[in-house]
C-alpha cells in the first residue's frame, strides 16, 4: 500500500486534514520510544487505498525536539511515497520555511495550501499557480475544515507519488552555496541517499549529521577557517536560516495580496456588538432558543388563552363535524403555535385515514387478529410517530435558519468564553448544537476537533442534545406531565427538558475533564462569517432531505419494530395468542427487568402494567421514535383489552399513565432517561466508528451510567420537592456540598499530578 505522510507546522490543520481523509479508519498509537502521538489511517477514494501518516507538527527539520527528529527520520528512513506538506496560507512565510527544508530531500512532494476559506473570507488572494511554478512543486488550495479541495489534493499526490523527485534548494544564491555543492558532490560519491539535504544539514553543523559523516565534516571545518561573514561569523546555521527567510520574503510572499482593511463597522459587526456581548450574549441565546421551542410546541402561542380564558369550541357549542375538527387544529381555547397546528393537522389526517382503513377491514370481515395487528399494532404505532413528523420539521427549520444566518457560529464563540475554563472549547459546541437535529452527522463533525480527549467527551455528550427523533418523547410525555399537574400545556416542560439535557452535558464534561479526559483546552480561533439571510432554496433542500429521512424511517425500521412489538405483546411463551397483555412475552420480559428501574420511578412501584415504560425505553434503542410508537401500539391494545383504563380522548401516554399509576416525577425521570441513555443503533454505530479501537465500551458504559444516575437523582429530588420538607432541604444541601467538595478534591489532585504528554 502506498504511504503518504502529512507534514507541517503545529496548528496548520494536519490533524483536521488527517481526520477528513481517513475518517473512521484512523488508528492512534505512539511513536517508538516517545509519547508523541502516531496517527495512521487509510484513504480509500484514490485508485488504490493509501495509508496516511500524520507526522508530528514541526517548524523545521533541525534535531532539537523529538517531534523534529521523528518527522525527519520518517521521511529519510521510511521513504513515504509522497509527502503532503500542509501550509497554513494565513501564515505563509513562517510555514514555507519548513517547506524549503523538505524540498531538499529526494522525495515526491505536494503542497496543500490550507485554510483557504479564511484567506478568502478576509478578502486576500494567493497566486497559487505562480507559487507552484516558483517552487517547482504542485500546490493545491484546500480547506481541511470545510473539506474543499481534498479530492484534487489526493489525486495530485497520487500522480506525484509515481515520479521520482530530486531535492532542490532555495540556497543557490547564498554565499556558501559552493560549499554546499562541494559537500553534496562528496556525499554523492559515497552513495549517500538524499545528498543535498545531508549536505546542507552538515554545513549547518547539525548534531546528527556531524556524527554520521565524520570525514566529510572536515571539509566544512576547513572552509570555515577562511570564511567570516560580517553578520553571522561562522554560524552557518543562522546564516542558512536567514538566507531561507530572505528568499521566501523576496520570491514567495509577494504572491499573496492582502485586501485593504476598511475601518467602518459593517452591519454585521454592529449586530455582533449586541449578539455576542459579554453579558447579553447568553441571555439572548436562551431567549432565541425558547422562542424556537415556543413556536414548535406551544398550545397557546400568544398566551391569550391563559390570560383571558378564551372559550373552547365545546363552550361555543359548535357541532362536531369534519369542518370544526379542522378548525380545532388551529384554535381551541387558545391559538396554537405553528408546530402544534401542523401536528394537529397531521394527526387529523392520519386518524381519519386510519379510521377508514379499520372500517374497511371490518366491513370486509377481517379476522380479529388481523384487525388487532393492523389497527392496534401498525396503525397505532405509526400514527403516533407520523403525527410528529411536521413538528420535527418545524424545529429543524428554525435550527437550520440559525445555522445558515451565521448565528450558530456566534453561539460557539459565546459559549467558548464561558466554558473554556471548564475545559471545553467553542469548537466542540458546534457538533453538540448540531446534535439537536441528528446525532449522526454531529458525531462525524467531531473529526474537526484536534484533541483526542476533547473529541471523546464531545462524542459522548452529543446525544444529550436531544435530537429530532426524541422530540415525540419529550412533547408527548411532557404533555402528560402538564396534564397531571393541571398546568397549561407541556411546552415549558419540553423546553426545560432540553435545558436539562444541555446541563447534563455540561456537568458531565466538567467531570470528565477533571478525571478520565484531562488535558489542556485547544485554542479556538474562528473567523465569524458575516450574517446573511438564509437562502430559501437551501433551506428547502435541507428540510426535504430530513423529511425523507424521517418518513423513510417510519415505514421501514419503525414499521418492522412495531409489528414485532405487537407480536410480542399478543403472544405468550407457548406461541399462542393471549387475550391478556400481561401474560404476553413482552410483558414477562418487561417485568423481568422492571425492578432495575425502581430508583427511577418506573420500576416495581407501578402496578401490573408498569412494565410498559421499561419496554418502551428499550425499544428506543432501535430508533428513538419507537418509544412513542410502542406507546401507541400498547395503548391501542390496552384500550381494546381493558376499556375501563382507556379514557375517551386520552393521548397514548395518558392511557399509559392511567393504566400504570405512574407519578409525574417518574415521567420526568423517564424523559431524562431516554434523553441521556444509549442513543439509537445508527448513532451508536457512528460513535463507534469515530472512537479509537477498544475504547468504545467506556462510552457505552458512560451513557448507561449517566442516564441511570441522572434519572434516579431527578426522580428522587423531584419527588422530595413535591412534598417539600426540612429533610429534603437538608438532604439536597448535603448532596450539593459533597459534590462540590468532591470536584474540588479532584481538581486539586489533578493540579498536583499533571498528565504527561498532554500539549
Ligand atoms: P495540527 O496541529 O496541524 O494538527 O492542526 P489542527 O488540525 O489541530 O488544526 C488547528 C486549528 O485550525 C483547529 O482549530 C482547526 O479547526 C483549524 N483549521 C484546520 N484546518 C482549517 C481550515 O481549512 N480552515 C479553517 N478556518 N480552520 C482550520
Ligand atoms: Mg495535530
Amino acid at each position: 500500500m502506498k504511504r503518504f505522510a502529512l507534514a507541517g507546522n503545529p496548528n496548520c490543520g494536519k490533524t483536521t486534514l488527517f481526520n477528513c481523509l481517513t475518517g473512521s479508519t484512523a488508528h492512534v498509537g505512539n511513536w517508538p520510544g516517545v509519547t508523541v502521538d502516531k496517527r495512521e489511517g487509510t484513504y480509500k477514494k484514490c485508485a488504490e487505498p493509501i495509508s496516511i501518516i500524520d507526522l508530528p507538527g514541526i517548524y523545521s527539520l533541525s534535531p532539537y525536539t523529538p517531534e523534529e527528529v521523528i518527522s525527519r527520520n520518517y521521511i529519510l528512513d521510511e521513504k513515504p511515497d509522497c509527502v503532503i506538506n500542509i501550509v497554513d496560507a494565513t501564515n505563509l512565510e513562517r510555514n514555507l520555511y519548513l517547506t524549503t527544508q523538505i524540498m531538499e530531500m529526494d522525495v515526491p512532494m505536494v503542497i496543500a495550501l490550507n485554510m483557504m476559506d479564511m484567506v478568502e473570507k478576509q478578502g486576500d488572494k494567493i497566486d497559487e499557480k505562480e507559487l507552484e511554478r516558483r517552487l517547482g512543486i504542485p500546490v493545491v488550495k484546500i480547506s481541511a475544515l470545510k473539506g474543499t479541495g481534498l479530492t484534487e489534493l489526493m489525486e495530485k499526490a497520487f500522480e506525484t507519488s509515481s515520479k521520482e523527485r530530486k531535492g532542490k534548494t532555495v540556497l543557490e544564491g547564498c554565499e556558501i552555496y559552493h560549499l554546499i555543492s562541494d559537500v553534496r558532490i562528496a556525499l554523492d560519491g559515497q552513495n549517500v541517499a538524499n545528498p543535498l539535504f545531508h549536505a546542507i544539514k552538515l554545513v549547518e553543523n547539525d548534531e546528527i549529521e556531524v556524527q554520521m559523516h565524520s570525514t566529510t565534516i572536515k571539509m566544512v571545518d576547513e572552509f570555515k577557517q577562511s570564511f567570516n561573514n560580517e553578520l553571522f561569523g561562522t554560524d552557518f546555521e543562522a546564516l542558512v536560516a536567514d538566507a531561507r527567510y530572505k528568499y521566501i520574503s523576496k520570491n514567495y510572499s509577494p504572491l499573496m495580496t492582502k485586501k485593504e482593511k476598511g475601518v467602518k463597522l459593517s452591519k454585521s459587526d454592529k449586530a455582533d456588538k449586541v449578539l455576542t456581548n459579554k453579558w447579553a450574549g447568553i441571555p439572548i441565546f436562551i431567549v432565541i432558543l425558547f422562542a424556537i421551542f415556543h413556536l414548535t410546541f406551544s398550545e397557546d402561542l400568544f398566551y391569550l388563552g391563559s390570560i383571558f380564558s378564551l372559550p373552547t369550541l365545546e363552550d361555543l357549542g359548535v357541532a362536531e363535524n369534519f369542518g370544526t375538527a379542522l378548525l380545532a387544529c388551529f384554535y381551541d381555547g387558545a391559538i396554537f403555535s405553528p408546530g402544534v397546528i401542523l401536528f394537529n393537522l397531521m394527526d387529523l389526517i392520519t386518524s381519519t385515514v386510519f379510521g377508514w382503513i379499520t372500517a374497511g377491514l371490518e366491513s370486509l370481515g377481517a379476522a380479529e387478529w388481523a384487525l388487532s395487528l393492523i389497527g392496534d399494532g401498525i396503525l397505532g404505532g405509526l400514527g403516533g410517530v407520523l403525527s410528529f413528523v411536521p413538528q420535527i420539521i418545524v424545529l429543524l427549520l428554525f435550527l437550520s435558519i440559525l445555522e445558515d444566518t451565521g448565528y450558530m457560529a456566534r453561539v460557539a464563540f459565546i459559549l467558548d468564553r464561558i466554558f473554556r475554563r471548564f475545559g471545553v472549547s467553542g469548537r466542540a459546541f458546534i457538533p453538540m448544537i448540531m446534535g439537536f437535529g441528528c446525532s449522526i452527522p454531529a458525531m462525524v463533525n467531531t473529526r474537526t476537533l484536534a484533541d483526542e480527549r476533547e473529541r471523546t467527551l464531545t462524542l459522548r455528550t452529543i446525544p444529550f442534545f436531544s435530537c429530532g427523533a426524541k422530540l415525540p418523547i419529550l412533547t408527548a410525555v411532557a404533555g402528560a406531565v402538564a396534564h397531571i399537574l393541571g398546568a397549561g400545556d407541556g411546552s415549558i416542560i419540553s423546553f426545560l427538558m432540553y435545558v436539562v439535557g444541555m446541563a447534563v452535558a455540561i456537568v458531565s464534561i466538567i467531570l470528565m475533564r477533571s478525571t478520565t479526559q484531562r488535558g489542556e483546552v485547544s485554542p479556538f480561533i474562528m473567523e465569524l462569517p458575516a450574517y446573511h439571510a438564509p437562502s430559501f432554496k437551501g433551506l428547502m433542500i435541507h428540510l426535504w432531505d430530513k423529511t425523507k429521512h424521517y418518513v423513510k424511517k417510519v415505514f421501514t425500521i419503525i414499521l418492522a419494530s412495531t409489528i414485532l412489538v405487537w407480536f410480542l405483546s399478543n403472544f405468550n411463551w407457548s406461541w399462542a395468542m393471549t387475550g391478556d397483555i400481561n401474560d404476553s412475552i413482552l410483558a414477562s420480559l418487561g417485568q423481568f427487568v422492571q425492578p432495575l428501574f425502581t430508583p427511577l420511578g418506573f420500576g416495581s412501584q407501578l402496578n401490573a402494567q408498569g412494565w410498559v415504560f421499561v419496554v418502551a425505553a428499550v425499544t428506543g434503542l432501535i430508533a428513538k421514535e419507537e418509544v412513542i410508537a410502542t406507546f401507541g401500539t400498547l395503548a391501542a391494545i390496552f384500550a381494546t383489552a381493558a376499556p375501563e383504563i382507556a379514557v375517551e380522548g386520552a393521548t397514548d401516554v395518558m392511557t399509559m399513565v392511567l393504566g400504570t399509576g405512574i407519578t409525574w416525577p417518574a415521567l420526568i425521570a423517564f424523559i431524562i432517561f431516554n434523553m441521556t441513555t444509549i442513543p439509537c443503533f445508527a448513532a451508536v454505530a457512528a460513535a463507534k466508528g469515530e472512537t479509537p479501537k477498544g475504547k468504545f465500551k467506556w462510552t457505552l458504559l458512560f451513557w448507561v451510567a449517566t442516564s441511570y444516575i441522572v434519572s434516579a437523582i431527578s426522580y428522587t429530588a423531584i419527588t422530595m420537592f413535591a412534598s417539600w420538607s426540612l429533610w429534603s432541604i437538608l438532604a439536597t444541601l448535603g448532596i450539593i456540598i459533597v459534590s462540590v467538595v468532591a470536584v474540588l478534591l479532584i481538581r486539586n489532585y489533578n493540579k498536583k499530578h499533571p498528565v504527561k504528554g498532554v500539549k
